[in-house]
């Protein structure tokens, strides 16, 4: 793909070679994201960060990448601060922001309105999520861990990855974008746990046995993710649900701790989660126990993602070549961060 002006909207416009491109470009950032130089590649640009639905990770980090390239950020959160409150259309809003930035990142509950508002924008656009439907930035950074995380461990080769994803596969748009993504590779196996109300759509399971993959679906968790390298927990996404009630329902189905995965992992899996994973008692995901071991990837996960969207920026933006022109060491102390 083109990258410099273009959206990103769907983790479908990218093939393999672009991937790579991204993946290059983002190791070449761990210098400023590891806080070793510092680039001011971007003084000057403006970032409209616009997030309408609850975001931490993704609104800073995306906000934090920009800052590393030397530009800066404004945001809009929430609808109740916004002129979408007073009935402006997402097209109005796209003409007027797109006006005062550079490059929008932004987050909407409805599936499809991001591209709806970027096709509107003067800007390139990029899509944090809209609704149940995808979250291409996670998907890439999420794959990007998956990479380097099986380095570590010797291996070079995503083709014949075997991955777990396990909890609302059926509202998670970083599973939909992620399975999207690993339809680019061979020879995948794909175990889709979830209770099966909140199975993986339909549509997406069969593009992955279109890319010639083999997808296993269960509703039970212990015995289905002993022959994996990766186990990718998800939240239950109650914000798309009726009520809590109802989330109430499926939350706490899926508990993985160091007792389980001792009991049905390989000694390598590797633990993912989007995050946030919900630590409630009645959920407790991700149990506190695997803090402590080295397996469970979640913050390396969350670190990565400043390194791929600086990557995202700079490509987009055309800068890539430029960034480390100009450069300096950081003056401040930054020791045992990374
Ligand atoms: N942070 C991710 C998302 O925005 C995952 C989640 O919220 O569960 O989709």
């Amino acid at each position: 793909m083109k990258f410099s002006g273009s959206h990103i909207l769907s983790i479908s416009q990218f093939d393999r070679g672009d991937i790579e491109r991204v993946f290059e470009v983002a190791d070449r950032m761990e210098p400023y994201a590891h806080r070793q130089r510092v680039t001011k590649v971007l003084d000057g640009a403006i970032l409209g960060n616009m997030f309408f639905e609850p975001s931490t990770r993704t609104r800073v980090s995306f906000g934090c990448a920009f800052n590393l390239l030397g530009g800066e950020v404004r945001e809009t959160t929430g609808f109740e601060t916004s002129a979408i409150a007073k009935g402006e259309s997402l097209y109005d809003t796209a003409r007027v922001l797109s006006g005062y930035s550079d490059v929008i990142v932004m987050r909407h509950p409805v599936s499809g309105s991001v591209a709806e508002f970027a096709a509107a924008s003067r800007v390139p656009v990029m899509n944090g999520g809209d609704g149940a439907n995808e979250h291409p930035s996670q998907a890439l950074l999420d794959l990007y861990t998956i990479r380097k995380e099986l380095q570590h461990q010797g291996r070079s080769d995503l083709d014949g990855l075997r991955i777990a994803m396990i909890g609302d596969l059926k509202y998670g748009r970083t599973v939909h974008s992620l399975c999207k993504l690993l339809c680019l590779y061979r020879n995948v196996t794909v175990v889709l746990i979830s209770p099966t109300e909140l199975q993986m759509p339909g549509a997406i399971v069969e593009q992955l046995r279109s890319a010639g993959h083999t997808v296993v679906e269960s509703d039970v968790m212990e015995g289905s993710i002993s022959k994996v390298d990766i186990a990718y927990s998800t939240r239950i996404q109650e914000e798309r649900f009726a009520d809590r009630a109802e989330a109430d329902l499926y939350r706490g189905r899926y508990r993985l701790n160091q007792a389980i995965y001792t009991r049905n992992c390989e000694p390598n899996t590797v633990i993912m989660h989007p995050l946030p994973r919900d630590s409630r008692s009645e959920a407790n995901e991700l149990d506190n126990d695997l803090n402590d071991n080295p397996n469970l990837a979640i913050f390396r996960q969350a670190d990565n993602g400043v390194l791929v969207r600086m990557a995202l920026f700079a490509l987009i933006l055309d800068v890539v070549d430029q960034v480390d022109k100009n450069a300096r060491d950081v003056n401040w102390y930054t020791e045992r961060r990374f």
